[in-house]
């Protein structure tokens, strides 16, 4: 469970920061391993892709509903306590398993 492992240390990782980080572990995997192990935790739930918006997919371990912060200036993503939104009833929608927030905005640091 390396992979798994690398996300334990790291919050939101992409795939390629996982290739960087078992590299520099001396543990390096192909790149097509890392991203097949990551689909492979995603569907067994112990990772999660985290919402991010279009052309970077960023996987964390996954440690219960939370939403996220994204920093639009530093691309810093935060996690933020969940608020727990009721999906609005639709008569094509028959159950919601998930439901990801992301509040975008500028970051402590960057303001
Ligand atoms: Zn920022
Ligand atoms: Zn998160």
């Amino acid at each position: 469970m390396l992979v798994a492992d690398t996300l334990d240390t790291g919050g939101h990782l992409s795939a390629d920061q996982v290739l960087e980080h078992l590299h520099a572990a001396g543990t390096p995997l192909p790149r097509a391993s890392v991203y097949n192990v990551l689909e492979a935790l995603a569907r067994a739930g112990i990772a999660s892709l985290v919402p991010h918006g279009p052309g970077r997919a960023l996987y964390e371990l996954s440690t219960g509903d939370h939403d996220h912060f994204a920093c639009t200036s530093c691309d810093t993503l935060l996690d933020l306590p969940s608020r727990r939104i009721r999906p609005p009833a639709h008569p094509d929608v028959a159950d919601v398993t998930q439901i990801a927030v992301v509040y975008r905005g500028v970051c402590a640091a960057c303001a």
